[in-house]
């Protein structure tokens, strides 16, 4: 029996929820061309590669198909409540059960303007939907739950410059994530839709990512169990996303959406590396604090459906939920920390060494990600200094008990560090793909040493200066 070259795609959540999303088409990009194509994810998918390299598949991947959608939510964005946004320059294109039977969304992103597209022109540039591929394969690759780019595309366009006066090429994402339910399609149906359609929400949602969970008490606590497992992922591989608005903000439990996202250098709580984020909104420290702002957002959303007949007991069982993010953050962030350092078994603890390790990775302004793997490699002396750390050192010794060779496999060598990355997004702007191709193929497989990389290892130099522009 040969297997089709393509799966068929699924329009699940417009046929579920069709008050949630328009049909909408995606422009025909004149000279659409692949600039990369995840092979071993369209693999995972049920796509042959080559099929999706000839013309029926380069349809499917700028989205000249049928029954594709651009999607309502709304969010807050910086804090404030935004009660219009959506797909405002990106179709779903529609959904699929993959080879290991998990649902998957696939996404366009940079595809011409929406319905709800507000100022934008809807197109993307190359760099930032490179930047978004690179983060999302390295983010992948170190187990953290994420939505990957299953190709990048040039579409032969030139496109009004974001900064700078050059316009610049123009590009497609195709995304594949969990689903594109967010924090923001609750609100969205909270502020215009009726409460039929939002019990409709709460099933697909759940049915879709907590099969477990009991009715909309039941969904909130998956949400947050799953964001607390996600941010302190985050915060353990220095990971800064940039723009945590509650449009951005994921129900499956991956992250979605790496605009002016990166990886701290320097270990820096207050670390921002987005050009629009002035009042450090979503610094890197902040990160746990805020994924718990925006599940009240979500838990406000669910308020009403918990068939409570007094809506302060509501208001009860909602917080006694959310009271419980900082415990299972603080788990999740323990149990992480434990594998980084070696530790295996009892974390008792673990947390208190681990604090204690980043306030001197703080006062000595040490390379966060790179200290982890250098600490496995027996280097960690020639980065930080003095008698507290040596204290340290003795005490880690005395808990550690996996190999350097185990402690490598968790701590990533390749990082997508800042200047790099932009040194190698600018190179693809000037039409040199090799430096991007490179460093993807870098993170993808993070913790394997190979020759012909070492431009690749070591802390990124400059970044404590370094802005990203919104992708936009
Ligand atoms: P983001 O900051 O990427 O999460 O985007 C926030 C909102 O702005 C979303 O509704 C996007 O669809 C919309 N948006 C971003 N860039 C553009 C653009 N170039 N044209 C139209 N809408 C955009
Ligand atoms: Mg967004
Ligand atoms: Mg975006």
């Amino acid at each position: 029996k040969v297997a089709p070259p393509a799966p068929v795609l699924q329009q699940s959540y417009a046929r579920a929820l069709p008050e949630l999303s328009v049909p909408w088409r995606a422009d025909a990009p004149p000279r659409p061309e692949i600039v990369w194509l995840n092979e071993p994810l369209a693999a995972e998918l049920g796509f042959d590669a080559a099929w999706l390299r000839g013309e029926d598949g380069l349809a499917l991947l700028t989205g000249q198909i049928d029954g594709t959608t651009a999607q309502a939510y709304a969010g807050h964005q910086f804090g404030s409540p935004n009660p219009q946004l959506g797909d405002g320059r990106a179709v779903l294109l529609g959904d699929l059960v993959d080879t290991r039977g998990r649902h998957r969304d696939l996404h366009l992103k940079g595809s011409g303007r929406t319905p709800f597209a507000r100022g934008g022109d809807g197109k993307a540039p190359l760099g930032p939907m490179l930047r978004e591929a690179v983060l999302g394969e390295w983010l992948h690759a170190t187990g953290v739950p994420t939505s990957r780019a299953l190709a990048v595309l040039s579409t032969g366009e030139q496109i009004a410059p974001r900064q700078g006066v050059t316009a610049e090429p123009g590009a497609l994402l195709v995304r594949v994530a969990a689903s594109h339910l967010r924090v923001g399609t609750f609100e969205y149906a909270t502020w215009h839709l009726d409460e039929e359609v939002r019990r409709r929400l709460v099933e697909f949602t759940i049915r879709r990512h907590h099969p477990s969970a009991d009715g909309p008490l039941g969904l909130l606590e998956a949400v947050t169990r799953t964001q607390a497992e996600l941010v302190a992922r985050w915060m353990l591989l220095g990971f800064v996303h940039g723009v945590m608005n509650t449009d951005n903000m994921a129900l499956s439990g991956q992250g979605i959406d790496y605009g002016p996202c990166a990886v701290l250098d320097v270990h820096r709580r207050d670390a921002v590396f987005s050009s629009i984020d002035r009042g450090a909104r979503y610094a890197y420290g902040k990160q746990p604090g805020i994924a718990l702002w925006n599940l009240s957002r979500f838990a406000e959303t669910l308020l009403p459906l918990l068939d409570e007949a007094d809506p302060n007991v509501a208001v009860e069982q909602a917080t006694a939920v959310l009271e419980q993010y900082e415990g299972w953050y603080q788990q999740a962030w323990t149990r992480q920390m434990a594998r980084k350092l070696g530790i295996s078994g009892d974390v008792e603890g673990v947390s208190a060494l681990g604090q204690e390790l980043l306030v001197l990775l703080e006062e000595q302004q040490v390379d966060h990600t790179g200290f982890f793997r250098a600490l496995g490699e027996g280097r960690a002396a020639e980065l930080v200094a003095g008698d507290s750390f040596a204290q340290w050192a003795r005490r880690w010794e005395a808990r550690r008990s996996a190999t350097p060779a185990e402690m490598a496999c968790v701590n990533p060598l390749y990082i997508p560090r800042n200047v790099r990355l932009e040194a190698a997004l600018r190179s693809a702007h000037l039409g040199d793909l090799g430096p991007v191709r490179e460093l993807l193929a870098a993170v993808s497989a993070p913790f394997t040493r190979r020759a012909g990389l070492e431009h690749l290892e070591g802390p990124g130099d400059g970044g404590e200066n370094f802005l990203t522009f919104c992708g936009t």
